[in-house]
Order: C-alpha cells, then sequence, then structure tokens
C-alpha cells in the first residue's frame, strides 16, 4: 500500500530506529537527521515518516505531509542558525537520487552562489 514502510529502505529503517542518525527534529510524520556525508556545514535531511520513492509522488499523495516536510526544513534552518539555505530534491538515478525515499536536503552555512547543487 502507497506510503508504507518498504523492508529494504534505508530511510524507513532510520525512520523506525533500526539504523542510529543524528536526529535534529521529530513530528509525528517527519524526521530531520544530519547528512552521513555533509556538503556543507549545514547538511540535513528532512524525509517523511511514510514511505514513497520521491518528493513529487509524496505531495501527489500527501501534499498536507509534503507541506509539513518544507515547513521542518526552514525550522531546521532557523534551528542551525542559517538564514541562507538551499533546499534540494534530487529525483531520479540521473539527478543524483540514492536513496529512493522522499526528502528534501538542507544545505546551508557556507556560502552556495557558486554552486550548482
Ligand atoms: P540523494 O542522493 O538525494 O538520494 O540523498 C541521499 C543522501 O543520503 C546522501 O546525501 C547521503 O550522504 C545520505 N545518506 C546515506 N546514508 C545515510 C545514513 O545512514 N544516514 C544519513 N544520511 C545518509
Amino acid at each position: 500500500m502507497a506510503g508504507e514502510p518498504q523492508p529494504d529502505c534505508l530511510f524507513c529503517k532510520i525512520v523506525a530506529g533500526e539504523i542510529p542518525a543524528t536526529v535534529v527534529r521529530k513530528t509525528d510524520r517527519t524526521l530531520a537527521f544530519r547528512d552521513i556525508a555533509p556538503k556543507a556545514p549545514v547538511h540535513v535531511l528532512v524525509v517523511p515518516h511514510a514511505h514513497y520513492p520521491n518528493a513529487a509522488s509524496l505531495a501527489e499523495a500527501e501534499p498536507d505531509v509534503a507541506g509539513e516536510l518544507l515547513a521542518e526544513a526552514g525550522r531546521v534552518a532557523a534551528d542551525e542558525g542559517v538564514e541562507d539555505y538551499r533546499l534540494i530534491f534530487n529525483t531520479g538515478a540521473g539527478a543524483g537520487q540514492t536513496v529512493f525515499h522522499a526528502h528534501v536536503h538542507v544545505l546551508g552555512g557556507t556560502s552556495m552562489t557558486e554552486r550548482m547543487v
């Protein structure tokens, strides 16, 4: 069923607490944790508890949770003390997506103006 946990999904396992992560925020429907290979001083991933393969499919199925994901991304940035930050949704392997559970990258803490991603 759509949104159900997937046995081989890394982020489903992090949401379930089966794989450790450095959690920075948690709601009933979202989880924010530090990226294991940070590309900027602040690099946090915000994911829905529910499993959808990418952000657009989450937004189609559960638009309120997609909105909460964005609001939580903003709260992460505020908590981390960054006013200027970048949100990234890689979608598809060709775009660099490696984990097929919807997530938004929150990147900040350095100038992002010279970067593509
Ligand atoms: P994607 O490339 O947009 O799919 O982003 C997946 C992100 O997950 C990458 O930036 C990885 O560094 C990150 N990642 C992979 N495994 C873990 C983990 O166990 N904990 C936290 N982040 C992870």
